[in-house]
């Protein structure tokens, strides 16, 4: 099923449809090739529990391919074992609720300091699986804790050589939230 691109997948600045891809900068929109959009939030709890995206971006299918072919091979086999244990025994929400918990724990995403929404697109259209979901701070420190000295390393360089956001977020951001799933 496909649906619009909801608010949940615009970019932050302007609450449009991410239009390139980081890293190679091909159009995702006129393309005609399936993308994923990840963006990150943080919580502000001094300020009631409103949220502020740290990093966003659209990638090509190519680009996210590409990108999972440079993790180590043991990062990458225990990453797919977690995802598979815990889809198996998934039901498929509908569109709007599937953001609403993590993927991986169940838990809400409105209690989690930190957390992830990703979505698989083709143009301005979402694609509806087992995506669009998003995955909290419990979720993304499981993963993190999967993944080898290697791929810590390799994802701490891109996110030097990718994030473009204000400097003053930039340390928020662990290099470990950049796995792409
Ligand atoms: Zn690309």
């Amino acid at each position: 099923m496909l649906y619009p691109l909801d608010s949940r997948f615009l970019d932050a600045e302007d609450g449009t449809p991410f239009e390139r891809c980081m890293v190679c900068d091909k159009s995702v929109i006129t393309s005609g090739e399936d993308y994923f959009i990840e963006r990150i939030f943080r919580r502000l709890p001094e300020n009631e529990g409103a949220t502020e995206a740290l990093f966003e971006y659209a990638m090509c299918a190519r680009c996210a391919d590409d990108l999972r072919k440079k993790l180590s091979e043991a990062s990458k086999v225990s990453i797919e074992q977690l995802f598979t244990d815990r889809l198996n025994s998934k039901q498929m929400l509908g569109i709007e609720e599937s953001t609403k918990y993590c993927l991986l724990t169940g838990k809400p995403i409105d209690q989690a300091l930190e957390f992830s929404y990703h979505a698989h697109c083709n143009r301005d259209r979402l694609i509806h699986s087992f995506f669009p979901y998003a995955i909290s701070d419990d979720g993304m420190d499981e993963i993190g804790a999967l993944l080898s000295d290697e791929t810590l390393g390799f994802l701490d360089d891109f996110k030097g050589r990718h994030f473009s956001g204000p400097p003053e977020l930039a340390d928020f951001l662990k290099p470990k939230r950049l796995i792409p799933l």
